[in-house]
C-alpha cells in the first residue's frame, strides 16, 4: 500500500458511532461512509437519526440513551444484525453538563454528566471489545474527550472531570487491549463551531454578565490560532486514527483545538 492510500480507512470497515445523529458524530459517520466503511449510528434523538439515515441511506441506526446499560445492549443486538461484527468503536457521546460554581452545583446534573460522558464509554467499550478482538482489520477505539480533558475549566467542573476520566479510561484500555491488537486513542477537540458552542458561550456570558459577542472574543483570545475548529477537522483526525497509517498509534490523547492555551 502506498503512503497516500494508507491515510484512508480501509473500505468495508465496520464502524459504530455513538451519539452520531448530529454534530461531530454525524461528521464522523459521513466521513467513514465516504471512505467506503459500513457505518452504524446510535443516538437518543430519533428525529435526527431518521434525518441522517434519509440523507445517507447506507448508514444504519438505533435509538439509544448512551448512558443506559439496557439500551447499549440493544444497540449491540442491532449491530450484530447490520454489521455482523465490529472493527471501530467511536465513543463520541457527551453532553456539556451544567454551567455553575461548585457551591450551587446540582448533584443530579453532576451525575447525569458522569453517566453520559463517562459511563457510556465504559458500557460501549465493554460490549465492543469481544467483537474488536475478533476483527481482522486493525481494530480500534476512538474516545471523544475535550480540551477540557487536559486543562481545568472553572464553572464546568462536571464536564472537565468526565473528560479527564475519558483520557484515563483510554490510557488504561490501550495497555489492557494492546496485546490483543486493539488500539485505543482519544481526541481532544477544542471549541467546535456550531449550535452547541453557541449555547455554551451564551450560558457562560449570562453567568458572568457579558454579551455573547464579548464572550466569543474572550474564547478566541485563548486560542493561539485565533479560530475555532470544525466538526470536519475532528472527523478527519478520527478517520486518520482508524487508517493503516496510524497502525502504531495507540494510547494517545490528541488535541484538535487550534492550540487552546487556557480555559
Ligand atoms: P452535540 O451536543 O451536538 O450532540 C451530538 C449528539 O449527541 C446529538 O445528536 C444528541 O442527540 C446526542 N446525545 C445527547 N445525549 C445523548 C445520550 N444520552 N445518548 C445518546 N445520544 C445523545 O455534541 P457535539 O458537539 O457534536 O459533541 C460530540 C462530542 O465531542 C461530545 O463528547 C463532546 O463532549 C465532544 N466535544 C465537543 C466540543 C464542541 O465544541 N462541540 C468540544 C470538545 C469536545
Amino acid at each position: 500500500m502506498n503512503i497516500l492510500d494508507s491515510l484512508r480507512p480501509i473500505p468495508g470497515l465496520k464502524v459504530l458511532v455513538t451519539a452520531g445523529a448530529s454534530g461531530i458524530g454525524a461528521a464522523i459517520a459521513r466521513g467513514f461512509c465516504e471512505a467506503g466503511a459500513r457505518v452504524h449510528v446510535c443516538d437518543i434523538d430519533r428525529v435526527a437519526l431518521d434525518r441522517l439515515a434519509t440523507e445517507n441511506p447506507d448508514i444504519t441506526i438505533s435509538t439509544a440513551d448512551a448512558s443506559s446499560e439496557r439500551d447499549v445492549d440493544l444497540v449491540f443486538d442491532d449491530v450484530r444484525g447490520t454489521l455482523g461484527g465490529l472493527d471501530v468503536l467511536v465513543n463520541n457521546a457527551g453532553i456539556a453538563g451544567p454551567t455553575s460554581g461548585i457551591e450551587s452545583m446540582d448533584a443530579g446534573q453532576w451525575e447525569r454528566t458522569v453517566a453520559v460522558n463517562l459511563n457510556s464509554q465504559f458500557l460501549f467499550a465493554r460490549r465492543a471489545v469481544p467483537l474488536l478482538k475478533a476483527s481482522q482489520s486493525d481494530p480500534c477505539i476512538v474516545a471523544m474527550s475535550s480540551v477540557a480533558g487536559r486543562l481545568g475549566y472553572a464553572y464546568r467542573t462536571p464536564y472537565a472531570s468526565t473528560k479527564w476520566a475519558v483520557v484515563g479510561l483510554m490510557k488504561s484500555l490501550a495497555i489492557e487491549l494492546g496485546p490483543q491488537g486493539v488500539r485505543v486513542n482519544a481526541i481532544l477537540p477544542g471549541a467546535v463551531e456550531g449550535d452547541r458552542m453557541n449555547a455554551v458561550i451564551a450560558a457562560r456570558a449570562a453567568a458572568t454578565g457579558v454579551t455573547p459577542e464579548e464572550m466569543r472574543e474572550e474564547y478566541l483570545r485563548k486560542i493561539s490560532l485565533r479560530r475555532m475548529v470544525t466538526a470536519a477537522d475532528v472527523a478527519a483526525m478520527t478517520l486518520f486514527l482508524c487508517s493503516p497509517a496510524a497502525r502504531n498509534v495507540s494510547g494517545q490523547a490528541i488535541s484538535v483545538d487550534a492550540n487552546v492555551e487556557y480555559l
